[in-house]
C-alpha cells in the first residue's frame, strides 16, 4: 500500500517588533525535532499597527498558538477569546493558545521562573526581593506569589511602576508587599530567602552592567536569579555564587517558559535539557 504523505507543518511562532534577535526559534525547534514534531516555530516582524490582521492570519492560518513579545504583551488581549489565571491578574500575555477553536492568552513567563526555582526551593513561605517592575518583574511576582510566598520586596528606580505593582500584588493576589525606591547600593534585608533581577541591566551589548546592590547582603544558602538571557553569566550571576548563593540565570527562565509553551501547543512535556543546549549553542558562536 502506498505510503500516505503529509507535507502540512503545525504552525506556532513568535510575534515581535524588534524580533530578529529573539532566540526562542532555536530552543523551539530543537524541541520539535528531538520529539519527531515535524512542526514550525516562525520568528515573525509584525509592527503595532498591524497586529490584530497578524492574530487574525494566524487564527485563518490554524497556528496551534504563538508568543508575543515587545510591544504586543499587553495590545495582544483585545484580539484574543479568553485569558488564563495570571495572564489575566498580569494583564499580559505572552503566549496564545489555540483552544476548541479558540485562541486563549496565557502568560508563561512568571511560570518558567517558577519552575526553575523549584528546582532549588519551594517559594511557599518564601521571602523574596525583586529588582524591576517592568514587565518581566510583573510575571514574576504574581506567580511567584500565586506559588504560596509570605513577602515580596518591589525595589524599582522609578516610583510610579513600582508601587503600581505593589498595589496589584496586594488587592490581586493578596499577597504581602511592598515597594522601596531603588537609590543608590540596595542592602538585601535579613531573612530574604529569593533575590531576583528582574530589570535589563546586564543585557547584552551592557554585559559590563551590575545592579546597584551591597554584595554583603548575598548571603550562603540564598536563592539568586537573574531574568538576562544573553549573556547568562551577568555580573549579579557571578557576585551570588562567589557569595555561595544558589543561582538560578536567564536562560533557566527562557528554557522552562518555552517548555510550557510546548506542552500547551502539543501536550507533550519536552526535554529542557534539548532546548538549553540549543540555546547555550548559539549564544557560544
Ligand atoms: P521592561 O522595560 O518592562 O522593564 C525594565 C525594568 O528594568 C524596569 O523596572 C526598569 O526600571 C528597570 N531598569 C532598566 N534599566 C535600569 C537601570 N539602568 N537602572 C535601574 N533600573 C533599570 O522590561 P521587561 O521587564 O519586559 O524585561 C526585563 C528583562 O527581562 C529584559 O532584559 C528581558 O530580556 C528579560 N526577560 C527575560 C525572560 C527570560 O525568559 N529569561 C523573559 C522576559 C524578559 P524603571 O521602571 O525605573 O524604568
Amino acid at each position: 500500500m502506498a505510503k500516505v504523505l503529509n507535507f502540512k507543518q503545525e504552525l506556532t511562532g513568535c510575534f515581535g517588533k524588534p524580533v530578529s534577535e529573539n532566540p526562542t526559534q532555536v530552543m523551539i525547534e530543537a524541541a520539535y525535532r528531538h520529539h519527531d514534531l515535524d512542526w514550525r516555530y516562525l520568528t515573525i516582524e509584525v509592527d503595532a499597527a498591524d497586529l490584530s490582521a497578524a492574530v487574525a492570519g494566524a487564527k485563518a492560518m490554524g497556528f496551534v498558538g504563538f508568543n508575543c513579545t515587545i510591544p504586543h504583551k499587553v495590545a495582544v488581549i483585545e484580539h484574543l477569546d479568553g485569558l488564563g489565571e495570571s495572564a489575566s491578574v498580569m494583564g499580559a500575555v505572552n503566549c496564545a493558545v489555540r483552544r476548541d477553536g479558540k485562541l486563549i492568552g496565557e502568560n508563561t513567563d512568571g511560570k518558567g521562573f517558577v519552575e526553575s526555582l523549584r528546582t532549588l526551593t519551594d517559594p511557599a513561605g518564601k521571602k523574596v526581593v525583586i529588582f524591576g517592575a517592568g514587565g518581566a518583574s510583573r510575571a514574576i511576582s504574581v506567580e511567584v506569589a500565586l506559588a504560596g510566598a509570605t513577602n515580596i520586596t518591589i525595589v524599582n528606580r522609578s516610583e510610579g511602576r513600582g508601587t503600581e505593582l505593589v498595589k496589584l500584588l496586594q488587592d490581586k493576589v493578596k499577597v504581602e508587599a511592598q515597594f522601596v525606591k531603588w537609590d543608590g547600593d540596595y542592602s538585601i534585608p535579613d531573612g530574604t530567602d529569593v533575590v531576583i533581577n528582574a530589570t535589563s541591566i546586564g543585557l547584552f551589548p551592557d554585559v559590563d552592567a551590575r545592579i546597584a546592590v551591597d554584595v554583603a547582603g548575598l548571603k550562603a544558602g540564598m536563592v539568586a536569579a537573574d531574568v538576562i538571557p544573553n549573556p547568562p553569566e551577568t555580573n549579579f550571576v557571578r557576585d551570588a555564587r562567589a557569595a555561595g548563593c544558589k543561582v538560578i540565570d536567564g536562560l533557566g527562565m527562557l528554557v522552562n517558559q518555552g517548555v510550557i509553551g510546548v506542552e500547551y501547543w502539543s501536550g507533550i512535556s519536552p526535554d529542557p535539557a534539548v532546548m538549553r543546549k540549543a540555546l547555550e549553542d548559539v549564544f557560544s558562536e
